[in-house]
């Protein structure tokens, strides 16, 4: 079943649900079935509008998402974040690859890692 033949099947439970609502409009349980049917609705329509045809569409997507936050996290971790340097015989040294750093770089000019000099 494709999110769309889902979104149709919910759309139909969601009116249905409306009907015992007219017949019965202080039911909390159809008033909450209506409530969840719409915003399932709008969750898989979001998802839908990301590109998503099916589960195994949402699972990719997903996936994607989890890959892109390791990413980002990798890159601000490594870009964004100063470690500081190391001292040793005489000289400074990147703290993520041990490359010789000086003073005045602000980030390691053979891995880019940020130097954090102060402190
Ligand atoms: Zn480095």
């Amino acid at each position: 079943m494709n999110l769309n033949d889902i979104i149709a099947q919910l759309g139909s439970l969601r009116d249905n649900s409306k009907d015992s609502l007219r017949a019965d409009p202080e039911n909390e349980i159809y008033t909450a079935d209506v409530t969840a049917c719409e915003t399932a609705i709008r969750v898989l329509a979001a998802l839908v509008g990301e590109g998503c045809a099916d589960l195994d569409g949402v699972l990719d997507i997903l996936q994607d998402y989890r890959t892109l936050a390791k990413q980002y996290q990798n890159l601000h971790r490594k870009f964004e974040i100063p470690g500081k340097p190391i001292h040793k015989d005489g000289v400074w040294h990147c703290p993520a690859c041990n490359s010789r750093v000086s003073p005045n770089h602000t980030h390691c000019h053979r891995c880019g890692k940020k130097m954090g000099w102060k402190r």
